[in-house]
């Protein structure tokens, strides 16, 4: 079996000390690729040396966070467009809009949000959307530039049926996480609407670990947890659910 975590911040500090570890834990339970979002410039060689301390398991995107648009975005901007245009990536991400925590500086996270699309169109790579308090306002700016906008996914989507519609018919996969595994979440009802090809599995880690560690930080091997839940909603194996999710995050990958 093959389980693919298609976003994960294990390059943050959280881990350090454990990765070897925590990292021959989840290979044994067939967790084997690992996409790692960007958040910022901090972030940037930490995810960089995962990628050669694990030949072949973490593949790299770049992108530009919205929680970390400040009044510097513009220089942060500018170190994404550098790298960008040095190495290959599989994605622009994480991007999106964020008006959970911080709503001063939404104008500048939407002209991130414009640029990093345009990047991605020109890099031809697929996007990576973080939206919290934000799907409707991202989905209206996906829309403004829909002709060229690229495939992708929304990454811990937790939205409503409508709403899964929606991406999916912009092209885009449902990143389906810990929040699966939450009493009350809703997004078991959304989820057995939804046919398997149009989800990935991912843990978001070290954040939104699945029941029974909820609250903890999240493992890579926690990532097992989600599809199993996946498998108990869609009344399939869990081997096909990670065989089929595998398959999609190749799809937007392509690797
Ligand atoms: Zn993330």
């Amino acid at each position: 079996m093959i389980i693919t975590d298609t976003h994960t911040h294990f390059y943050a500090e959280e881990f350090n000390g454990l990765r070897e570890q925590l990292f021959q834990d989840a290979i044994t339970a067939g967790v084997t690729r690992y996409f790692l979002p960007n958040i910022d410039h901090r972030s940037i060689q930490p995810m960089l040396d995962l990628e050669q301390q694990f030949p072949g398991h973490f593949f790299p995107m770049m992108g530009l966070h919205p929680c970390s648009v400040k009044d510097d975005w513009k220089d942060e901007m500018r170190i994404v467009e550098e790298w960008l245009a040095k190495r290959k990536f599989v994605a622009v991400g994480e991007i999106g809009i964020d008006l959970y925590w911080d709503k001063t500086h939404f104008e500048e996270q939407k002209m991130a949000f414009r640029r990093q699309v345009e990047l991605a169109n020109q890099y031809k790579l697929p996007i990576v959307i973080h939206t919290r308090d934000s799907f409707d306002v991202t989905y209206e700016l996906l829309q403004e530039t829909k002709k060229e906008s690229p495939r992708g996914i929304f990454h811990c989507f937790t939205g409503t049926l409508e709403q899964a519609k929606k991406a999916i018919d912009l092209g885009f996969y449902l990143g389906i996480g810990g929040v699966l595994t939450f009493k009350n979440s809703g997004l078991d009802k959304v989820l057995a609407e939804i046919d398997l090809e149009h989800i990935v599995l991912e843990t978001d880690a070290p954040y939104l670990a699945p029941v029974p560690y909820r609250g903890k930080r999240n493992d890579p091997a926690f990532i097992v947890k989600v599809a199993e839940r996946v498998s108990e909603v869609k009344g399939v194996s869990v081997l096909e659910v990670a065989r089929v999710s595998t398959e999609n995050s190749g799809g937007v990958f392509g690797v």
